[in-house]
């Protein structure tokens, strides 16, 4: 994925020592770990939702407390944007959201909130909430929610596969039909909250590398569903969240993915997480920028049970995944552990989603 943001590399500031006052460890270079703000996705808060997208209420107050216990800066989107953008995030941040504005978020959520006051955002789809008002919170719950914390941002209008492009239509026709019913979710967002910042989370987590460029072009903010901390590289409509319902709740491997930090990676191909229906075999490179908190050789790519060791070229890690990818959706996880804050790592993720023969994939 090609950013914006310009390739920003770090001098590393080694110091040599000849004189005889320097001070101790001159010798070895200055490492910080980088700064980055891990997000937290939800969807249920429920004991009879389907579990792989639901959290109880005890689960998120756990990962509340969690938060908490390890000092970690809840901070809102817009928030956490402007101070990553000012080099000023706090050492540990952390930001909340929740897809799809359940009615259950509202009735197993509200003491939660209430009680950690911790900032968070609601991702609706407004054109769904009209149709299902029993299932979706009303703009009047959402409102009450605010008052704790929330932000409303956009989900979409009727939370379909955004990638998906009927036969004849093309490309064009596509990306114009896809803004304007973000534009139109967004216009009825706008009706009911102040919202300076316009911020979307696709549904399913799933975009191309053409609808986050024009949504970045507009000055959206789009999150999606693969896993890592947003950094100072990640491109502003393909940020990563850490989905935290089901089996992802457990708190041993939610506090590592908590304490997780964002690899710098400059790009990653293929661009784009669609891949064709006959991909066989798929080999993905990554480029990291130099950084002098990591080391580039302890970088370990993972890929459902298979644990892979990248080959390094001096500029790009390269790999080729040990199976052919599934239909629907997947993801690579890439980690390397901190120099410098032991217990800390690096991580970066690739969605993937290899269609069926007629170009579709389940939900
Ligand atoms: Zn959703």
């Amino acid at each position: 994925m090609k950013f914006w943001f310009g390739v920003c590399v770090i001098a590393f500031a080694v110091v040599f020592t000849s004189v005889s006052y320097a001070l101790p460890n001159s010798a070895s270079p200055h490492r910080e770990a980088e700064r980055g703000i891990v997000i937290l996705q939800y969807h249920h808060v429920g004991d009879d939702t389907p579990r792989v997208t639901s959290v109880t209420a005890a689960e998120l107050e756990a990962h509340f407390a969690l938060l908490k216990e390890l000092d970690f800066t809840v901070l809102s989107l817009t928030e956490a944007k402007q101070r990553l953008a000012a080099g000023t995030l706090p050492k540990r941040a952390a930001a909340i959201t929740f897809d799809d504005g359940w009615a259950n978020v509202f009735v197993n959520g509200r003491e939660v909130f209430e009680r950690y006051r911790y900032p968070f955002t609601i991702f609706v789809n407004p054109k769904l909430m009209a149709e299902n008002p029993r299932q979706y919170m009303s703009w009047e719950q959402l409102k009450i929610l605010t008052e704790y914390g929330a932000e409303i941002a956009n989900h979409t209008n009727e939370h379909h596969h955004m990638t998906w492009r009927e036969p004849g239509v093309t490309e064009r026709a596509w990306l114009a039909r896809e803004l304007a019913d973000v534009r139109a979710a967004q216009a009825q967002i706008e009706q009911h909250f102040d919202q300076p910042q316009p911020m979307l989370a696709y549904p399913y987590g799933e975009f191309s590398f053409e609808l986050a460029e024009a949504l970045r072009q507009i000055g959206y903010l789009a999150f999606g569903q693969h896993s890592g901390a947003w950094g100072r590289l990640s491109h502003p409509a393909a940020i990563p969240r850490f989905p935290a319902s089901g089996r992802y709740a457990a708190l041993d491997t939610l506090r590592t993915k908590i304490l997780s930090l964002p690899m710098p990676v400059v790009e990653h191909h293929p661009q784009d997480m669609v891949l064709e229906h006959d991909t066989e075999q798929l080999t993905i490179s990554i480029e990291l920028a130099p950084h002098q908190d990591l080391h580039r050789h302890q970088v370990q790519c993972f890929y459902g049970a298979d644990v892979i060791q990248p080959s390094d070229d001096g500029s790009a890690l390269t790999f080729t995944l040990p199976k052919q990818p599934p239909i629907g959706r997947s993801r690579v996880n890439c980690t390397a552990p901190s120099i410098s804050e032991s217990g800390r790592f690096y991580w970066y993720s690739v969605p993937l989603v290899r269609p069926d023969e007629n170009g579709r994939w389940p939900d």
